[in-house]
């Protein structure tokens, strides 16, 4: 959870971002920002461009107009060293997409050591214990045709914090998973939050919202429609649209 030092430089940072595909505008002049150690959790309807707004945060969508910082560093200025860049930053997807061809173990080991070159023998150990942190140390050797939807998707949350970095990015990590499975990702998820890793989490997971994030943010339309804390966000849901959303949904 937040620990922020007033006046420190926020993790990430949308400085009136504008991103278009084709004709379509998708991200409508957003301004945003998450603190260290924030955790928000972003919703909104499908099509309002949740997936869009994190994907920049990658940089794996080009921006038009605007600025998107890493802990204050342009991410999009032609100077960044792009992998270097992207190794600060995890991405856990709705869809695992895990290497089928590779035990647990090497996958989660995967990066540390062709992007890192780190030492097997440390990049193991450290994979070990994160397989550990997710619950799943007995499933080092398996392969991820032999687990759960649940078991795979908490090997990609481990494989993501093996390059061990500051901000953790979900886009609807629970969302193709059997309704059984979701509590065991949101509980590592929680676990993590509180862990004070900074993490920006597209989810329609409310009761998760509700209890771990410190601010929710509704997007509609391309636009951030309302930013608040939980508290305020589901107690006095203010815009109609978030209103009929919660309606949708709870
Ligand atoms: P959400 O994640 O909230 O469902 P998205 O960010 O996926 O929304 O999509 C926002 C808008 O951008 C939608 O109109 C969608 O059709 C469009 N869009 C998303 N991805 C692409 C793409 N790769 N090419 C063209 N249009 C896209
Ligand atoms: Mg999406």
């Amino acid at each position: 959870m937040s620990d922020t030092v007033p006046g420190s430089t926020p993790m990430v940072r949308f400085d009136a971002v504008d991103k278009w595909y084709g004709d379509n505008h998708v991200l409508k002049n957003i301004n945003f920002e998450v603190a260290k150690g924030e955790v928000v959790v972003v919703c909104g309807p499908s099509g309002s461009g949740k997936s869009t707004l994190i994907r920049t945060v990658n940089r794996l969508e080009p921006i038009q107009k605007g600025k998107i910082y890493l802990d204050g560093q342009d991410i999009y200025a032609p100077s960044l060293d792009v992998n270097a860049f992207r190794q600060r930053i995890g991405f856990v997807f709705q869809q695992f997409n895990l290497f089928p061809h590779m035990s647990v173990l090497d996958n989660v080991t995967f990066a540390p050591l062709k992007i890192q070159k780190r030492p097997r023998g440390e990049a193991e150990a450290f994979a070990r214990e994160l397989l550990e942190r997710v619950g799943l140390a007995a499933k080092a050797d398996a392969f991820p045709g032999f687990l759960s939807g649940g078991q795979q998707q908490r090997v990609a949350i481990a494989r993501a914090l093996a390059l061990n970095p500051p901000v953790m990015l979900f886009d609807e990590p629970t969302s193709a998973l059997d309704p059984e499975m979701v509590g065991e990702v949101l509980q590592v998820m929680r676990s993590l939050a509180r862990e004070g890793i900074t993490m920006i989490c597209v989810t329609h997971e409310m009761g998760f919202a509700r209890d771990v994030c410190d601010r929710v943010v509704f997007m509609d339309e391309g636009q951030i429609v309302v930013d608040a804390a939980p508290d305020a966000f589901f107690e006095n849901p203010d815009h109609p649209r978030v209103r009929r959303f919660l309606a949708d949904i709870l």
